[in-house]
């Protein structure tokens, strides 16, 4: 391997294709219309007395990218950054960008539909983002991860745990606040997907998100590796990034195709103006039964967004009651905590998908 193919630049010929933008423009000051911050002290907070107090900063760094090496200079003899590809622009793949960015290496991410940016995600339900995992993107990109702790309802100060779903009663209570608190990590928060994803993907850059990209294949030739379109377009990079997802092209033209695994369970979620009496002192519960359990979470700003489980064949179809009704009937019984949620969540607010498990695999050389 030279070095100079090992640093070849993606294809610069931009000219042959159309990069494609944000169907909507993304911006700093985005709606934020399903969450507020409820409580916008995101510092590390003391159980003694209550007040907000910075601790010591937890103890995570990313790596630095090597920003030039010898040999690796263009003809006007000016240094390259290495060339990270990135397939697949979720949650996971524009962490990865943004972290990459940040560092200095050169990247692309490759979308093939930023649904969740248009506002399909909405009802995907909302995502807890736990202390290490907030303190993980604070060692990335600390204005980012403000953004989000600013912008996501804190849980972990309140009571969260399992209950039984019939009565109500308590089975048992997560302490998350303790051991953050002790490590001086940020609160666990919990935030819409959706908003999540236009908070990175606007840190990231629309500059490096190419929209309406669908990798379908890849070519490793040992110093380079080659990014394939499904329009046929081809980008080279130094690396590539396989965050695509359960059904992930990457993985599939890497170690051949693996079904994803049904997990017995499909999952309703839903989103509702819904402010539980005990909105002070719960954050989220999982109200747990047989082989059904439902999950309820306040997401701010008077919402409560909810998933709820139910153990049954893939690939099910609701009828023409709907799923509201399904739900209804399913959770006869139980508590209130469930059933008034269920009562004020709009029948088209609520979607409905079945739950997949993929296989852990390992990673190629040029290719992860
Ligand atoms: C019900 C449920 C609740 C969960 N709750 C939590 C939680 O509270 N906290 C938590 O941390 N995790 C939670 N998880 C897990 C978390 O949602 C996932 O780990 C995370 O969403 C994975 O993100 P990802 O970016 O790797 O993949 P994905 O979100 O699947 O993103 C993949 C992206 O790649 C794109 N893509 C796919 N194929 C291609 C292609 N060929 N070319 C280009 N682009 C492509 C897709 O459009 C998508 O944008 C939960 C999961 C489930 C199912």
């Amino acid at each position: 391997m030279t070095s100079t193919v090992f640093y070849a630049s993606l294809n610069p010929s931009t000219t042959l294709f159309s990069r494609t933008h944000f169907p909507i423009p993304i911006s700093r000051d985005f709606s934020l219309e399903l969450l507020h911050p409820v409580n916008s002290n995101y510092g590390f907070r003391t159980k003694e007395n209550g007040q907000m107090k910075r601790m010591t900063k937890p103890k995570i760094s990313v790596s630095e990218a090597p920003p030039e090496r010898s040999g690796a200079a263009d003809v006007d003899g000016n240094s390259k950054k290495l060339r990270v590809l990135v397939a697949g622009g979720g949650i996971g793949g524009l962490v990865f960008a943004l972290a990459a960015k940040r560092k200095g290496f050169d990247v692309m991410v490759f979308e093939k539909d930023l649904s969740a940016i248009r506002g399909e995600g909405q009802y995907r339900g909302p995502i807890q983002i736990q202390s290490n995992a907030l303190a993980a993107l604070e060692a990335i990109d600390l204005e980012v991860a403000d953004e989000v702790m600013k912008t996501g309802c804190i849980t972990g100060d309140r009571i969260n745990g399992l209950v039984d779903g019939i009565s109500g009663n308590w089975y048992c209570k997560f302490d998350t606040f303790t051991p953050a608190a002790e490590r001086g990590l940020p609160v666990t928060r919990v935030i819409s997907r959706m908003t999540l994803q236009q908070i990175l993907a606007c840190a990231v850059g629309e500059d490096v998100i190419m929209n309406d990209s669908n990798v379908v294949n890849f070519q490793d030739d040992g110093d380079k590796v080659t990014v394939i379109l499904e329009n046929g377009q081809r980008y080279e990079g130094d690396l590539l990034v396989g965050a695509d997802g359960i059904w992930s092209k990457v993985r599939k033209n890497l170690f051949g195709f693996t079904e994803a695994t049904y997990s017995g369970y499909t999952c309703y979620t839903g989103i509702a103006d819904f402010v539980p009496a005990d909105i002070e002192t719960v954050g989220y519960r999982v109200f747990l039964g047989h082989k059904q359990y439902f999950v309820s979470s306040d997401v701010g700003a008077g919402k409560m967004q909810w998933y709820a489980f139910h153990n049954e064949p893939p690939g099910g179809v609701d009828g023409s009651t709907g799923k509201k009704q399904r739900l209804l009937k399913i959770f006869e019984g139980w508590c209130d905590n469930v059933i008034d949620l269920l009562l004020s969540t709009d029948e088209d607010a609520i979607l409905r998908r079945d739950i997949l498990t993929a296989h852990q695999l390992l990673t190629g050389e040029r290719v992860v």
